[in-house]
């Protein structure tokens, strides 16, 4: 479909749509940009690419596809290094977790005769690098693009068909409105996790040990979203202020709500309030989010976590490993995979 397809970033994301497109044959070659030579590289040793270089000007030239991968942090400086270096005619898109930063920061540069139309894949995992990455990553999974309205209609086809082989449902919206999505899907309930861990960080250290060890009554689940990549969710936080602080202020008003309800004894609020999120929890598995699987489908009686992992006892300590190379999709999904950013 691409002649050549240049990745600049090659962490998690970028080396799930290396190997997507060398699965399904997308792209005729793949050039593999990155910061530092040793994830460079790892991306090498791992054969993720066709072509690798520490300069972003060099992966581009000639790219009918570039994708940035990197933090998104980084787009102004890499866009200052790529912009002299498209090829007229490119397709130049991203895959951060906010568009209308993305917008602001890459659209000046942007070159005329290159179609810039940012995207996002609604798909991840908490774990970072080029080893993470796995081709079923956006099976099943949404990709978001928010094109401008002046971005050529055949490219954007052509952009929607390439996530489409990948596996993804594609959804065309308005950047603005994405941010404002993301916000309450993604970004808040990222920021309540990293809260609710860093409390547990600064209990006294009797306490703490306490929280670890009875983890599995449902603070382990937010430990796994803590533990996503901070520098990326340092950038999503400072790019998304406005939208994470509107649905921030939403989420502590009805919080003070329920804070009420409990100290009242005000128990009809709190199970009217529990139904409704349960019937929440069921449209999200009806959709093919997420399956119906009990304790997130975590093995219990005698399967063990591949590793020595939990068991039906849920006397667990042992760290996450990483997923079987055959199926890491299963392993993501049913072992605390598949975030969102
Ligand atoms: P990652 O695994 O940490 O990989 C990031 C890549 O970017 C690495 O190759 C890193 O290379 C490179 N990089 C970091 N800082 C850089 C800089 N200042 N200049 C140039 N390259 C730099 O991250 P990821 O999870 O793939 O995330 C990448 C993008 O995907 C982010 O924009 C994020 O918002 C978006 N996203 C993430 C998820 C998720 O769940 N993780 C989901 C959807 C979208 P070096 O090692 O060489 O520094």
């Amino acid at each position: 479909m691409f002649e050549k397809l240049a990745l600049i970033g090659i962490g998690l994301i970028g080396s799930s749509i290396a190997r997507a497109t060398q699965l399904k044959g997308l792209a005729k070659t793949i050039a593999i940009s990155t910061r530092k030579p040793e994830t460079l590289d790892e991306a090498r040793q791992l054969g993720l690419g066709n072509s690798y270089s520490l300069d972003p000007a060099e992966a581009v030239r000639d790219a009918d596809l570039v994708i940035l991968c990197t933090p998104v942090g980084a787009y102004e400086a890499v866009m200052t290094q790529i912009a002299g270096a498209l090829a007229p005619g490119a397709i130049l898109t991203d895959v951060g977790s906010v568009k209308q930063h993305v917008i602001d920061v890459v659209g000046p540069h942007v070159p005329a005769g290159v179609h810039f139309i940012p995207g996002h894949p609604l798909a991840g995992t908490e774990h970072s690098g080029p080893a993470s990455g796995f081709p079923a990553l956006f099976t099943g999974r949404w990709c978001v693009l928010t094109p401008t309205d002046d971005v050529d209609s055949v490219a954007v086809a052509r952009l929607t068909a390439f996530w489409g082989a990948l596996g993804s449902d594609v959804e065309v919206m308005d950047a603005a409105h994405h941010d404002l999505v993301l916000a309450i899907t993604s970004h808040v309930p990222h920021l309540i996790a990293y809260n609710i861990v860093g409390t547990v960080a600064d209990l006294e250290t009797a306490t703490q040990s306490e929280v670890i060890k009875f983890s599995a009554s449902g603070f382990r689940d937010f430990t796994r979203i803590a533990a996503s990549d901070p520098v990326m969710w340092r950038d999503v936080f400072l790019t998304n202020r406005d939208a994470v602080l509107e649905m921030l202020g939403r989420f502590l008003e009805d919080l003070s709500q329920l804070q009420r309800a409990v100290r009242v004894g005000d128990g009809p609020a709190m199970e009217a309030l529990f139904t409704r999120t349960r019937e929440i929890r069921r449209s999200i598995i009806t959709a093919g989010q997420e399956t119906a699987a009990a304790d997130f489908g975590r093995p219990h009686g005698d399967g063990a976590l591949p590793g020595g992992g939990a068991t039906a006892t849920g006397t667990s300590g042992a760290a996450p490993v990483p997923p079987p190379i055959d199926t890491p999709e299963i392993y993501y999904r049913e072992h605390g995979g598949g975030e969102d950013a």
